[in-house]
């Protein structure tokens, strides 16, 4: 009996078993069919339509692409050569920094030159006043450090003239006065600035050039012309480090004339814009919009007291 019940109960796993396996088998089966039926839809006319709607995607002009991105790594690579290094800009707390802007010196004013021309007996009295009173002359190279200088001064000459060299260089000398000139390219001639006159300026450590563009132009009525205007400022800057051996780090607008495109431009090749007036000048104000105190022929030492601070 015993061996029976043995036997019967071997045959209903087997019977169990044989079930199970019956359903499983059958279900995979209906998934392939269910399968094989979807796939028998995509018919040739379904695959012809699916790969018109491939070929319809836009496909990206790849030869402007490469001449874009080439020309931005080009761009690029500039930027990074002549990143200024030991000029990394760090925030500075409010300072006030007279920042003077004249063009050029001599006894006799040529006519009709607005006063551009300062007497060099008067500029002599402006740096010997700065010197009496412990200003210390600074250039843009310095300009992240303005919070440690107690009395910093800033002196500029724009456009570049021969008589920054005959006339103002040996004061500069005389005082150890620093100054930085706004060098156009258009102003290197034999009759006026020449090369060995920067070479030698820039070697006495007094002058520090940067850059006031090629030509003088004004540059917001080219700033549509986005290939004109990069050439004024990076052909410029890279011309003047050439000659200098410095990284050119300022451009000062000709005329002070800007607008928003401009100041996008000089962004990407300077780390300082400056404008012709307005007076003192922050540092906390804007780096594409520095402001300076005009000194002309007609400034006298009593209101050029006053405007220094
Ligand atoms: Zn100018």
């Amino acid at each position: 009996m015993k061996k029976f019940v043995k036997i019967l109960n071997l045959c209903l796993c087997y019977a169990v078993f044989v079930a199970a396996l019956f359903i499983f088998l059958n279900l995979n089966i209906s998934a392939d069919i269910e399968m094989i039926q979807n796939l028998s839809e995509i018919t040739p006319e379904l695959l012809i339509e699916i790969e018109k709607e491939f070929e319809a995607e836009p496909q990206p002009d790849y030869e402007s692409e490469k001449t874009i991105i080439k020309k931005h790594q080009t761009e690029k690579k500039i930027i990074k050569k002549f990143k200024p290094i030991i000029y990394e800009p760090t925030d500075l707390k409010s300072k006030n920094v007279p920042i003077l802007m004249y063009h050029t010196s001599s006894e006799k004013e040529p006519a009709g030159l607005r006063g551009l021309y300062v007497k060099p007996s008067e500029f002599e009295k402006q740096l010997q006043y700065l010197t009496d009173n412990n200003f210390t002359f600074c250039t843009f190279d310095d300009y992240y450090n303005l919070n440690n200088i107690e009395k910093p001064v800033i002196i500029t000459f724009d456009d570049g003239y021969k008589e920054n060299y005959t006339e103002i260089y040996p004061l500069l000398k005389k005082y150890r006065a620093k100054i930085t000139i706004f060098l156009a390219l258009s102003s290197i001639r034999p009759s006026n600035i020449t090369q060995n006159m920067i070479v030698e300026m820039n070697k006495s450590g007094l002058v520090k050039f940067e850059s006031h563009t090629n030509t003088h132009p004004s540059l917001s009525a080219i700033s549509s012309n986005n290939a004109r205007l990069t050439d004024e400022l990076l052909n410029s800057k890279l011309k003047i480090e050439e000659i200098t051996g410095r990284k050119v780090l300022a451009l000062a607008y000709p005329n002070g004339e800007f607008n928003e495109a401009v100041k996008q431009k000089t962004k990407e090749f300077y780390l300082f814009g400056l404008r012709k007036d307005l007076g003192m000048h922050n540092t906390i104000y804007d780096n594409y919009e520095i402001r300076r105190i005009r000194i002309d022929r007609n400034t006298p030492l009593e209101t050029f007291k006053k405007l220094v601070g």
